[in-house]
C-alpha cells in the first residue's frame, strides 16, 4: 500500500486551519492529520514526501455541472442568448462530433478540472447519444481516473427527440456496465423540462432511483424557460415538478435562477439540492440565482461552472468567487457569503479527517495574487485561480505533482485536440 507524507503545509481540520500541519495518507485513505511536525515514525516509513511550504492543503473541489462534449465549443457564445445559442451553435456541434472527437473533447475537460483542482466532476453528458459517443466519454473517465458522474441527458420532446423505449433501454445499459465501476458513476439526466415529458420525467427518475443514482436536470435556467412552462402547464418549473411529485434528495436542480419565494420553500421541503452556476449564468445574461435565499431557506446548494461553451473554463475558483461576488449583489449585502462559506460551496468535504478517501489538493499561496496571506479562507476565495493548484490526489493517487498531470501525454493530447477541432468545425458548417 503507497504512503504520501505531507508536510510543512496550512492544513484544513474540522478544528480549522492548522499553520503548520501535515497529512499522513495510507493506501486510498487519510490515516493521520496533525498539527506541526510529523513523527518520526511517520517520516520513516514515508513512501513519498510531498513539502507543501506556504501552500495550503484541504479537499479537493466538485464541479457538480458541466458538459464535457462542449470542450471543444469554448469561446462560442457570442452574445447570443440561451435559446439562440444552443439552436446557431450548439446543436450544430453536437450533432456532428464523432465518438472519437468526443473522447478527446472529454480528456481535454477532465484535464482541465484536474488542473483546477477539481476531483469530483459531474458531467451532464449532452450529445446526440449513440452508444459509442456515451461509451467514449465512460472510457474518457475511466482513463484519467477523476471521480466522474455522467448524467445521461435526453429528451423525448422537440429537436432531438428520442424514443422513451431507447432512452430507459439506454439508461439501463449504462447502469448496468459502467456505474459505481471504481471511481464512475451513472446518473439520469434529462436536459430541461421543456424538452421532457412527465411520463418520461418520472420512469427515468424510478430507474435511477432503483441503482442507488440520482436525476441531474436544467431548471429555470432563464426567463424565457418560466414563460414556456407558464404557457405549457400554467405552472412555474418547480412549482410544476412538485405537482407530478418530482421533487426529492435525488434531484439536482441545475440553475434555479428563476425561482420565486414559493419554490424555494419547495426545493426546501423536498430536500432538492440546487446546483449554481454563477458565471455561466452571467455569460448567457440568463440572471443571477438567489443564492443567500435559498441557503437561508435550507437548501443545499453545490456549484457547477457549466460547459466551457457558456463559460468558457472549467476553472471552479472563479466560480466560487462569482458566487461570493453575485451573493453580494443580489442582497446589497457585504456580509452575505463568507470566503469559508463560498469555499464550501466547493470542497467535497469541510475539512481533512482521518479515515476519509484521500481526495485533497495542494493550493500555492505563494505568489504576488495572494501576498500578503493575513487570512487563507481569503487568499483561497478571493485570490486564488486555478492555475495555482500545485499538486492533486484523488484516492490516495497523486494525479498531478508540481503543476504536472501524471495521468496522461499532456502535450500529445493538446496536439491531437487541435487537429480534431479543425476537422469537427467543417463538418458542422461553421468555417
Ligand atoms: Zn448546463
Amino acid at each position: 500500500m503507497g504512503t504520501i507524507l505531507i508536510e510543512n503545509g496550512a492544513v484544513l481540520t474540522d478544528e480549522g486551519w492548522l499553520e503548520p500541519g501535515y497529512v499522513w495518507v495510507v493506501g486510498e485513505r487519510i490515516e493521520t492529520v496533525g498539527a506541526g511536525k510529523a513523527p518520526a515514525e511517520i517520516c520513516d516509513q514515508a513512501g513519498e514526501i510531498i513539502s507543501a511550504g506556504y501552500c495550503a492543503v484541504l479537499p479537493g473541489l466538485v464541479n457538480a455541472h458541466t458538459h464535457l462534449s462542449q470542450t471543444f465549443m469554448r469561446g462560442l457564445a457570442g452574445g447570443r442568448p440561451l435559446i439562440a445559442w444552443l439552436k446557431d451553435l450548439i446543436w450544430p456541434l453536437q450533432n456532428a462530433i464523432t465518438p472519437e472527437e468526443l473522447h478527446l473533447a472529454a480528456l481535454l475537460g477532465l484535464v482541465e478540472n484536474l488542473r483546477c483542482g477539481t476531483t469530483e466532476v459531474v458531467n451532464h453528458h449532452k450529445v446526440i447519444p449513440t452508444i459509442a459517443h456515451t461509451d467514449a466519454v465512460c472510457e474518457a473517465a475511466t482513463a484519467i481516473g477523476l471521480r466522474t458522474t455522467i448524467a445521461r441527458s435526453w429528451s423525448d420532446r422537440g429537436a432531438n427527440r428520442e424514443s422513451p423505449a431507447l432512452i430507459m433501454a439506454d439508461l439501463e445499459r449504462l447502469f448496468d456496465q459502467w456505474h459505481a465501476s471504481e471511481r464512475l458513476n451513472i446518473a439520469n439526466g434529462p436536459i430541461a423540462l421543456w424538452r421532457c415529458s412527465a411520463d418520461m420525467l418520472l420512469r427515468s427518475r424510478e430507474l435511477a432511483q432503483k441503482h442507488g443514482s440520482y436525476t441531474h436536470f436544467h431548471v429555470s435556467e432563464s426567463l424565457d424557460e418560466v414563460q414556456m412552462s407558464l404557457d405549457d402547464t400554467g405552472l412555474r418549473p418547480v412549482t410544476w415538478l412538485d405537482s407530478i411529485d418530482l421533487l426529492g434528495p435525488d434531484t439536482q436542480v441545475v440553475h434555479a435562477v428563476w425561482v420565486d419565494d414559493s419554490e424555494i420553500d419547495l426545493l426546501a421541503r423536498a430536500g432538492a439540492p440546487v446546483i449554481h452556476c454563477p458565471v455561466s449564468n452571467a455569460v448567457l445574461g440568463s440572471g443571477i440565482a438567489p443564492l443567500a435565499k435559498l441557503q437561508s431557506q435550507g437548501v443545499s446548494v453545490r456549484l457547477g461552472t457549466d460547459g466551457p461553451a457558456s463559460n468558457d473554463t472549467q476553472d471552479i475558483w472563479e466560480s466560487l468567487k462569482a458566487a461570493l461576488n453575485f451573493a453580494r449583489i443580489k442582497t446589497l449585502d457585504a456580509t452575505a457569503l463568507s470566503p469559508m462559506e463560498a469555499l464550501r460551496l466547493a470542497m467535497g468535504a469541510e475539512a481533512l479527517v482521518p479515515g476519509a478517501p484521500a481526495d485533497l489538493i495542494i493550493v500555492n499561496l505563494n505568489h504576488p495574487r495572494a501576498m500578503p496571506v493575513h487570512n487563507i479562507d481569503s487568499a483561497l476565495a478571493l485570490s486564488t485561480h486555478g492555475s495555482d493548484v500545485d499538486t492533486v490526489l484523488v484516492a490516495g493517487q497523486i494525479m498531478m505533482r508540481d503543476r504536472q498531470v501524471l495521468v496522461l501525454d499532456e502535450a500529445a493530447l493538446l496536439a491531437e485536440c487541435r487537429q480534431a477541432v479543425n476537422s469537427l468545425r467543417k463538418r458542422a458548417g461553421l468555417n
